[in-house]
């Protein structure tokens, strides 16, 4: 990984996400991993790193409350399949397969895509074993990660079924290694997985350790019918009722999904300030679902952005999500719904609260760690030069994306991953997923 320079971005469009959303033409400045200037010009200290960023706008880094590393390498391989059975079939068996060289060659690879499209910080739900793989990668690729192992202590998939003090201990040894390492780059988040595959007891002993750290919390509610159908069999509740039952409520809580939440299970996510991830890309593809986003927001439920995993989307794109949170909205509640700017603020200020970093990342503000991402929009679908937000929802890809800096530190340079080997992440992932196969016994898709 580079090391950290002081840099001054100069001559962009600046799109700050800051309290106001202004908008600034000029020149940003950052040292020592922090944001030290915003905003008009800016003279460069001796030694400085100069980037050219006219015609380009400069953004804070997309904040994805929800993906998977640990299924970026079963891209492609997982098609056509509702939740349950998606998860049953394919997605369990492959990551009960995984090796902790099968698992690094999957992170690789998703970070790899995440900081090339301008993604700086995730909230990533790993498999159950091997977790500690996932934090290296993402110390030594310079990810901002929010991460913890699956749990899942009820009899799901025979590869992946753990014992629930078992499951415990590990995700609390866990914690202790890597809450807050790398200067506070890595967090650790207690993550089981849902409620169908974990015990009352897990669950609830489980909020008392990440309550103990100051952890995040962060599992699956409402994604799909058929899963909130059988958490009403087995609970008697619907699944948000059922899961403050057992303390997962409130501002350290994350939820991804909540496709089908009623309008009583809405009010006690707006009363508890509990975290929605929205997935717009995964809901689509697994035929699950259109999650009410504007009622969510109307009711002020904090809501961020998450491309799941890469099986059910297939891509990691912040732009990809930010548009359809905005489009999706449109044929049901009008054109006027959930216009660009608001969209931005989803897709970054609003993923860093909540994850409880919002004082630290999501926005171009002075003192703010330097999370910043440069697209270029010096491109025929980047032209003529309009609003920059709409430009950045509607038209901007991942691929627009020029320079990405984690905590100062020059990650993307000229769209190429700075010290990284990109064709042996290439390489290595098409030799892991064979290994996957060979283990699984599945055949190829
Ligand atoms: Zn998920």
């Amino acid at each position: 990984v580079s090391l950290s320079y002081d840099v001054v971005i100069k001559g962009g469009t600046l799109v700050t996400a800051d309290a106001t959303d202004r908008v600034l033409k000029g020149d940003l400045e950052m040292a020592n991993g922090r944001i030290v200037a915003v905003g008009g010009e800016i003279t460069p200290k001796p030694g400085a790193r100069v980037v050219d960023a006219r015609g380009m706008i400069v953004m804070p880094g997309f904040v994805q409350v929800h993906v998977h590393l640990c299924q970026v390498l079963f891209r492609g391989h997982a098609e056509d399949m509702p939740l349950l059975p998606w998860l049953k079939e394919r997605i369990w068996p492959f990551e009960g397969a995984h090796t902790p060289e099968t698992l690094a060659a999957s992170a690789r690879l998703g970070i790899a895509e995440l900081l090339k499209g301008g993604t700086t910080c995730v909230m990533d739900m790993g498999t159950v074993r091997h977790t500690d793989t996932l934090f290296s990668v993402a110390r030594d690729m310079g990810l901002r990660y929010v991460g913890g192992k699956a749990m899942m202590d009820k009899p799901s998939f025979p590869s992946l079924d753990e014992k629930t003090d078992a499951s415990l201990r590990e995700a609390d040894d866990l914690a202790s290694r890597w809450h807050g390492a790398e200067d506070g780059r890595l967090r650790y988040a207690y993550a089981p997985r849902f409620i169908l595959s974990c015990t009352d007891r897990l669950m609830r002993e489980t909020a008392a350790l990440a309550r103990k750290r100051g952890c995040m919390l962060h599992t699956h509610s409402s994604e799909n019918t058929g899963e909130v159908e059988a958490v009403l069999a087995a609970t008697g509740k619907r699944n948000v009722h059922a899961l403050a039952d057992l303390g997962y409520t409130g501002a350290d809580v994350l939820l991804a999904h909540c496709v089908h939440v009623d309008d009583g299970e809405m009010e006690l996510l707006a009363a508890t300030h509990t975290r929605v991830a929205h997935c717009p890309s995964g809901n689509l593809k697994l035929a699950s679902g259109i999650a009410p986003l504007v009622e969510l927001l109307a009711r002020k439920v904090p809501v961020a952005l998450g491309a799941d995993g890469a099986p059910n989307n297939n891509r990691l794109s912040g732009f990809t999500e930010m548009r359809l949170s905005s489009l999706l909205q449109k044929p049901r509640h009008g054109a006027h719904a959930m216009p660009a700017r608001r969209a931005v603020r989803l897709a970054t200020i609003d993923g860093a609260r909540a994850l409880g970093i919002g004082d630290d990342t999501g926005s171009l503000e002075v003192n703010k760690k330097a999370d910043v991402v440069v697209v270029d929009c010096n491109a025929p679908h980047l032209r003529p030069t309009s609003d920059p937000f709409t430009m950045l929802v509607h038209a901007a890809e991942a691929s627009d994306v020029r320079h990405v800096f984690v905590d100062g530190k020059w990650l993307v340079r000229d769209r190429d991953l700075v010290g990284v080997d990109d064709q042996k992440i290439l390489d290595d992932a098409e030799q892991a997923i064979d290994d996957v196969y060979t283990r699984t016994r599945l055949t190829s898709a």
